[in-house]
């Protein structure tokens, strides 16, 4: 489904992501983990089209397209989906507009008719249902005022309602309490399908314990410097990063 090679991007005069390769396939679940600062957020936010960064080599090609030459929205449309490290907050716009007008706009570029408001409403006190949220959050401004924890619940909601091929979750577990991580959680792994394939990035091992991932990576320096199964995530967790370094660049 996804296939990165070599894979370079600068953002102001710094390259931040140095030659780095990955595959993803349909049905697959694979965690991006790394230090901080070492380009996690970037790769991401690249993969879904974010102004700001400059493609200085390599490809990414998503269902056999290049995906980087694709507009923002057109990779949405195409079911790319990016939860992001810090949601934004979108004063004014209503969360059920903002919902239904995504889902449309998919629909739309599938040849499918706009969903019916009934149909839609049902579909989201459903989804509402699983993450734990209560319907007032519908009315509410995109993100205006809510908590950390409700903001990523909402991105995970926002994802359930538009089903995504690949979902791209950019730190989903930080600043989650537990109950609300294992929430989260429920809702990412309900969305595992044969035909999606979900890459996210984490900080922490905790989040692991509760979506099992197929691969684990560690990106570092701009590179997959090492990849594994989830037993690579305790491993990380007891003996840090440096040893991958070290190795890395002893090899
Ligand atoms: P991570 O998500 O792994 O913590 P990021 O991808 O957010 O890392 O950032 C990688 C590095 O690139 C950091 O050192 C960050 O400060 C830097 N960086 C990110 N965006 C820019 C930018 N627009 N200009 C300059 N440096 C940037
Ligand atoms: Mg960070
Ligand atoms: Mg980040």
């Amino acid at each position: 489904m996804l296939k990165i090679e070599n894979l370079q991007v600068k953002a102001g005069d710094k390259q931040i992501l140095k030659g780095l390769n990955l595959e993803v396939k349909a049905g697959e679940v694979h965690a991006i983990m790394g230090p901080n600062g070492s380009g996690k957020s970037t790769l991401v936010q690249v993969l879904a089209g974010r102004e700001g960064y400059e493609v200085t080599g390599g490809t990414a090609t998503y269902n056999g397209k290049d995906l980087l030459a694709m507009a923002p929205e057109e990779r949405a449309r195409e079911g790319v989906f990016l939860a992001f490290q810090y949601p934004v907050e979108i004063p004014g716009v209503n969360n059920v507009y903002l919902l239904k007008a995504g889902l449309n706009a998919i629909r739309k570029h599938r040849g499918e008719a706009e969903v019916d408001a009934f149909e839609f409403l049902s579909l989201v006190r459903e989804k509402m249902k699983l993450m734990q949220m209560d319907e007032s959050f519908l009315n509410r401004g995109v993100n205006e005022g809510f908590s950390g924890g409700e903001k990523k619940r909402n991105e995970i909601l926002q994802m359930a309602v538009l089903e995504p091929a690949l979902a791209l979750l950019d730190e989903t577990d930080s600043g989650l309490d537990i109950d609300a991580l294992r929430v989260v959680a429920n809702g990412v792994n309900s969305l595992r399908r044969q035909d999606r394939a979900i890459l996210m990035v984490t900080h922490y091992q905790r989040l692991l314990d509760y979506i099992e991932p197929d691969r684990v990576h560690v990106l570092s320096g701009g590179q997959i410097l090492k990849s594994g199964d989830k037993s690579l995530a305790l491993e990380l967790e007891k003996r840090g990063y440096d040893w991958i370094r070290q190795g890395a660049a002893a090899a």
